[in-house]
């Protein structure tokens, strides 16, 4: 294994999915919604990714504000998205989406990993059903889930499901 470490730039463009609207950080997702990285060095923690992403673009956060997004998509990382707030924009960003009762509890599921296992190969729901829901194209839903390394998978629950609907019909 080579040791030879990547720049935080690195490790975060690496792993991010661009569709027309939002770029989308398909690493590690937090139960709250957002992307987080470590930094690189152990000391220095971890970083919600959208922050990196400013912080790569912008320079450092000014003390007391907030990275807040445009787009209410928190696993979005594109710079052109995003926005500095103070605390009180982040309490009402916040309490704006506790307010929304969709399926996805944010929009950062919408297009994640651990939302497409669960709407697709748990709920058994189609890709054309889940791209219907949020305005894309059923390719694009597929193409994510490629993306995720979820390729194979869809293969085998394909042909389990044409299985099975074929065993029904008979
Ligand atoms: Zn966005």
């Amino acid at each position: 294994m080579r040791a030879i470490k990547r720049t935080p730039s690195e490790r975060l463009w690496s792993r991010v999915v661009k569709t027309d609207e939002c770029w989308l950080w398909t690493g590690t997702i937090t139960t709250s919604g957002y992307g987080q990285l470590s930094r690189g060095r152990h000391a220095e923690g971890y970083v919600a990714a959208h922050r990196l992403a400013w912080e790569l673009t912008h320079g450092p956060v000014p003390t007391g504000l907030w990275v807040l997004h445009h787009c209410d998509v928190r696993n979005c990382v594109r710079p052109d998205h995003l926005f500095l707030g103070t605390t009180t924009d982040n309490m009402r960003d916040m309490a704006q989406k506790g307010r929304q009762r969709g399926h996805p509890p944010f929009k950062t599921h919408i297009l994640s990993r651990e939302y497409l296992v669960r709407e697709y190969f748990q709920r058994g729901r189609s890709s054309v059903d889940i791209a219907r829901e949020h305005g894309l194209s059923s390719r694009a839903v597929r193409d994510r889930m490629d993306a995720f390394g979820l390729k194979r998978d869809i293969g085998f629950i394909q042909r389990t499901r044409l299985a099975r609907r074929k065993a029904a019909s008979n």
